[in-house]
């Protein structure tokens, strides 16, 4: 693999999409070396991003996710947006990731000029997936694209993952038989910035009507997360192309309203400084587990609270002692050198 930083950095700048995708690919690499260089290149690109329009799209199997972005996405590269797809699928239960298995699920989107479709970056971590997407997010708004979706299944936490990571976050939804709201996860609609009733078409038109309603009157009894946007709920029907105009115009009156109230900024900003903190966090993990004295030691500690003969929190104060002491013995003879 070509580890030449510039080589990535222009290409990106240049909106050149094979090498958008080697970029996206050499993010994704865990080798250090790969890492190193990825490093580079966003703290380079970091400057030209920051322009698109972030917007999450989460729903269950079924809803429509794929369909939906391919008419939504559509709908906005023929309005003159250049549009990129990200998915976090930490399962990756779909279709192992595969980039024929996303290109597939948006037929049209994929063969779209000022389209680009990267698929779900593999990894057993939700963790490691959300921090491949982030500065997936950037590179992309670096190569010029104005609107970048970013799809989760919702599996465990990753719709709030995805959540700390867009300026938007839409929920698609389902009619179904007067249970709508059995199937909300919990707290979904604590992050929804707009809800979407999704196959508002043919004979579920009506259906579709009455869970907007129902969800409305769900809707006034949270507590808005925002005192200056209250949630709607809309209806459209992605197979039929209908309802696509408005769920644009709520995406563009929410950036106004946030923009003007000042708090588009202080989000994104909360958002880098949370991705820093948990950055922090994942690193000082794998190294805490990774060092030495703690491996050699983990395995008759954990037997040990297992046993009851020693408690969690003594095995923890003995784990970094331990490297406490390591790390004095090296200072130690640091100073004698
Ligand atoms: P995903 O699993 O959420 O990505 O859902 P898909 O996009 O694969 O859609 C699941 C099924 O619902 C497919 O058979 C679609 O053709 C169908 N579907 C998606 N959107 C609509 C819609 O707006 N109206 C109707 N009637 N069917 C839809």
């Amino acid at each position: 693999m070509n580890l030449d930083p510039e080589y990535y950095i222009r290409g990106a700048l240049d909106g050149d999409r094979v090498a958008l995708s080697r970029t996206i690919t050499l993010i994704e690499s865990s080798l250090p070396e790969h890492r190193r260089c990825a490093d580079t290149i966003i703290e380079r690109l970091l400057p030209h991003s920051g322009k698109g329009i972030r917007i999450g799209i989460t729903g269950v199997p079924g809803v429509g996710k794929s369909t939906f972005i391919d008419s939504f996405g559509t709908f906005l590269t023929s309005q003159g947006n250049r549009v990129a797809v990200l998915a976090i699928d930490p399962s990756s239960r779909r279709s192992g990731g595969s980039i024929l298995g996303d290109k597939t699920r948006m037929e049209r989107l994929a063969t779209d000029n000022h389209g680009f479709i990267r698929p779900s970056p593999s990894g057993r971590t939700l963790g490691g997936v959300a921090r491949k997407t982030r500065e997936a997010i950037l590179v992309c708004e670096a190569a010029g694209f104005d609107v970048v979706l970013v799809e989760t299944v919702g599996v465990g936490q990753s719709e709030t993952t995805v959540a700390s990571m867009v300026d938007f976050f839409l929920v698609l939804m389902l009619a179904g038989a007067g249970d709508e709201l059995q199937g909300i996860k919990k707290g979904i609609l604590e992050i929804a910035d707009a809800i979407v009733i999704n196959k508002a078409d043919g004979s579920g038109l009506e259906r579709a009507q009455q869970a907007a309603a129902m969800y409305e009157r769900a809707l006034h009894l949270l507590a808005p997360a925002s005192t200056n946007w209250s949630v709607p709920v809309l209806t459209c029907s992605s197979l039929e192309e209908t309802g696509l105009q408005q769920v644009w115009d709520t995406v563009n009156d929410h950036r106004g309203v946030m923009t003007n109230s000042g708090e588009f900024v202080i989000k994104r900003q909360k958002q880098a400084l949370d991705w820093f903190h948990f950055l922090i966090e994942d690193e000082l993990q794998s190294w805490f587990y990774n060092h030495p004295q703690v491996k050699k030691k983990l395995p008759e500690l954990k037997r040990s609270i297992e046993e009851y003969t020693f408690s969690p929190s003594g095995a923890a104060a003995e784990l970094f002692a331990l490297l406490k002491g390591s790390q004095q013995a090296t200072q130690r003879e640091c100073n004698n050198e």
